[in-house]
């Protein structure tokens, strides 16, 4: 059984040969899973070329797409897990899970074995060895605190194959130098999602100048809205393991037009997917009648203020 720790990360692709058969495996044995995987999945491309967004229609989606907060007395589904879910263990206090409602032909969620709060800060090592492992067929993410996670009240990671992220094929960056052995870059999106893209070969680099971008975050905003920092990150790594690491700035939860009245309400929460540039909706009429300028709305609008990626850029002293 692979186990995974800071001082014993896992092989690039460790993991993907594992993964496969796991999944096949939950099918297998779990027929309304496998019928739901098999559901077939529209979608519409808008823009071209490095500026593709993918739009999904996925119904079965709609629980997690109007999750409410924890606050709700409601059992936690990462504990309270169906007879017939499989769980393996595949680093010391994580359980890969294959995710119930899938958005893609696999989806896997990484869920913490005992029931605690999704912070990654203190798990940041052991995310990016698990991603490293997974890599290059699978991106693994993580969805902060009011950044699109549909459990925050469980701390868990979800994985699926990379290339149905257009950001992972394409990726318009500017350069703003090296620090602590970490290749730093800003992303340059028409779409206004303001991400910083982090590049090393070396997890605890990666790990230490992520602590201090969410020190300087959390110092920067004068209240922040959660106790965690208010972050999506989605991981990928080369044959070599060089990780990629995209860092999301989010400034809100969800856009206004999810909370509008009918007929204008349009039921979008962007999580970590739809940064990557799949934005998935449950209803018909959302998935057809969204268009470009409402997605460059909705992208700016639950993103930081390029004042504020500024204000980064400037204290990590770039
Ligand atoms: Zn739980």
């Amino acid at each position: 059984m692979p186990v995974v720790s800071g001082n014993n990360p896992l092989k690039t692709g460790e993991l993907i040969p594992l993964m496969e058969d796991f999944y096949h495996e939950q099918k297998r044995v779990w027929d309304d899973f496998a019928q739901t995987c098999a559901m077939e999945k529209q979608r519409r491309v808008i823009g071209v070329g490095d500026e593709i967004i993918i739009i999904q229609y996925n119904p079965q989606r709609m629980g997690n797409i109007i999750a409410t907060p924890p606050s709700a007395k409601v059992g936690c589904f990462l504990c309270e897990l169906p007879a017939e879910q499989i769980k393996l263990t595949i680093a010391e206090d994580f359980l890969l899970l294959c995710n119930p409602r899938p958005i893609f032909s696999e989806h896997f969620t990484i869920a913490q074995r005992q029931h605690t709060p999704q912070t990654i800060i203190p798990f940041l090592r052991v995310f990016f060895s698990l991603a490293r492992g997974m890599a290059p067929r699978y991106c693994l993410f993580f969805n902060g605190l009011n950044s699109g996670a549909s459990i925050p009240q469980h701390l868990h990671f979800q994985a699926v194959p990379a290339p149905f992220l257009p950001l992972n094929l394409s990726l318009r960056l500017i350069s703003l130098g090296d620090k602590g052995g970490v290749t730093i870059s800003l992303l340059d999106d028409p779409y206004q999602r303001q991400a910083l893209c982090l590049e090393s070969d070396g997890i605890a680099s990666l790990a230490e100048i992520l602590t201090e971008i969410f020190s300087i975050t959390s110092n920067l905003l004068e209240k922040l809205p959660t106790p965690d920092a208010p972050f999506n990150i989605l991981v990928t790594a080369n044959a070599d393991g060089r990780l990629k690491v995209l860092l999301f700035f989010r400034a809100k939860p969800r856009p206004s037009c999810f909370y509008a009245a009918e007929p204008q309400r349009i039921l979008v929460s962007p999580g970590s997917v739809e940064m990557g540039g799949c934005v998935i909706t449950a209803r018909e009429e959302d998935f057809l009648r969204l268009t470009r300028p409402m997605l460059e709305e909705i992208f700016c609008e639950v993103s930081f203020s390029r004042k504020n990626m500024l204000k980064v850029i400037a204290a990590l002293g770039l």
